[in-house]
């Protein structure tokens, strides 16, 4: 209800408006402005995720285009020694219209990484691109066993059941390793389980599959039951510190993430930026429960 109200309003804001709400979300549009909020996570103990805006591109040209700057913020960032890593979605990539051009990019992407000594997590994007975004996993932890990972989404029906596919890629050696969340993109019910409290349960299922299989795991979530069970789960199953860590959005629940920080645990914040906002910026906004009375209110005093 709240989520479509912001929905059906977003696309009919003028862009400043919309901003102006957004702001809170997004480093800024440009590289120097992703360094300088990195580096200020960097000083309160966090490292991050570094994320430059966009997907589902249409042309071999924005694709390549997009690689360029990917292998710009890994030179800059490193250069900089920013504590942290990388973060991609595939279909800005070509996912959608080539595959093998998008694991060309990507894997140009990850191979610079690693002669950095860095790391880069492909983010999962809607259920049309899962398998594919598996395969493309599959193809780069072959090659980069140590410098590659996952996202996974606990609302996909199918999510159990790809890691156990998965765990024959897994071992002590080249532990595989995941972001979990929930999943945000609007999918239908005989994919994704709909109910809030059923998708909060197999988060936790997912979890202790990655967590008895000692896969290395990015708790991500801003969600207070989830963090107060993780926490259970991780002194249950003497998870060591470098198995796991968690993970939240630049601009979402900072005194959560500090609480978390407090209590001894690592975290890890994912910073976005670019000029692409828009529509990473509507996901947050549809997520914000605050949001809908501010936007109408701002939008009867302009
Ligand atoms: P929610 O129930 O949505 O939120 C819990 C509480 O957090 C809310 O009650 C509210 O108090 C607060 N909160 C949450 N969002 C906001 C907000 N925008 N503004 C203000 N308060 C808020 N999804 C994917 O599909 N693919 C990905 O690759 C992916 N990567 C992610 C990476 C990270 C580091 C994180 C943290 C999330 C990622 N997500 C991704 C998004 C994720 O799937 C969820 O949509 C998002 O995290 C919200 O779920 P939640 O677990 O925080 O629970």
């Amino acid at each position: 209800m709240l989520n479509k109200l912001i929905a059906d309003i977003l696309p009919h804001m003028p862009k400043r408006l919309v901003w102006v709400f957004s702001k809170r979300y997004i480093a800024g549009e440009t590289i120097e402005e992703g360094l300088l909020a990195s580096k200020f996570l960097n000083q309160k103990n966090m490292e991050v995720t570094v994320d430059l805006l966009g997907e589902f591109i249409e042309t071999q040209q924005e694709a390549e285009a997009n690689k360029n700057q990917y292998l710009e913020i890994i030179e800059r960032f490193t250069e900089e020694k920013v504590t942290g890593n990388f973060s991609l979605k595939p279909t800005m990539f070509g996912l959608l219209f080539d595959k093998e051009i998008c694991y060309t990019h990507i894997r140009e992407i990850v191979k610079f990484a690693v002669e950095k000594n860095s790391f880069v997590r492909i983010d999962m994007e809607d259920s049309q691109c899962v398998d594919r975004e598996i395969e493309l996993f599959q193809k780069l932890h072959k090659e980069f066993p140590k410098n590659v990972g996952l996202v996974v989404q606990s609302y996909l029906r199918r999510t159990l059941s790809d890691l156990e596919a998965l765990k024959e890629f897994h071992s002590e050696n080249t532990p595989l390793n995941f972001r979990l969340c929930k999943g945000i993109y609007v999918e239908p019910e005989k994919v994704a389980f709909k109910n809030y409290e059923e998708i909060r349960q197999h988060y936790l299922e997912d979890l202790e599959f990655l967590f008895k299989n000692g896969m290395i795991t990015g708790i991500a979530t801003h969600d207070k039951f989830l963090v107060e069970n993780a926490f259970r789960l991780i002194e249950q199953y003497q998870v060591p510190k470098e198995r796991y860590e968690f993970q939240m959005l630049y601009g979402v629940t900072p005194e959560l993430r500090q609480q978390i920080i407090d209590k001894g645990h690592r975290m890890r914040v994912y910073v976005p930026f670019g000029k692409h906002w828009f529509n990473y910026s509507t996901r947050r906004l549809k997520e914000n429960p605050k949001m809908a009375q501010q936007i109408i209110k701002a939008l009867f005093i302009r």
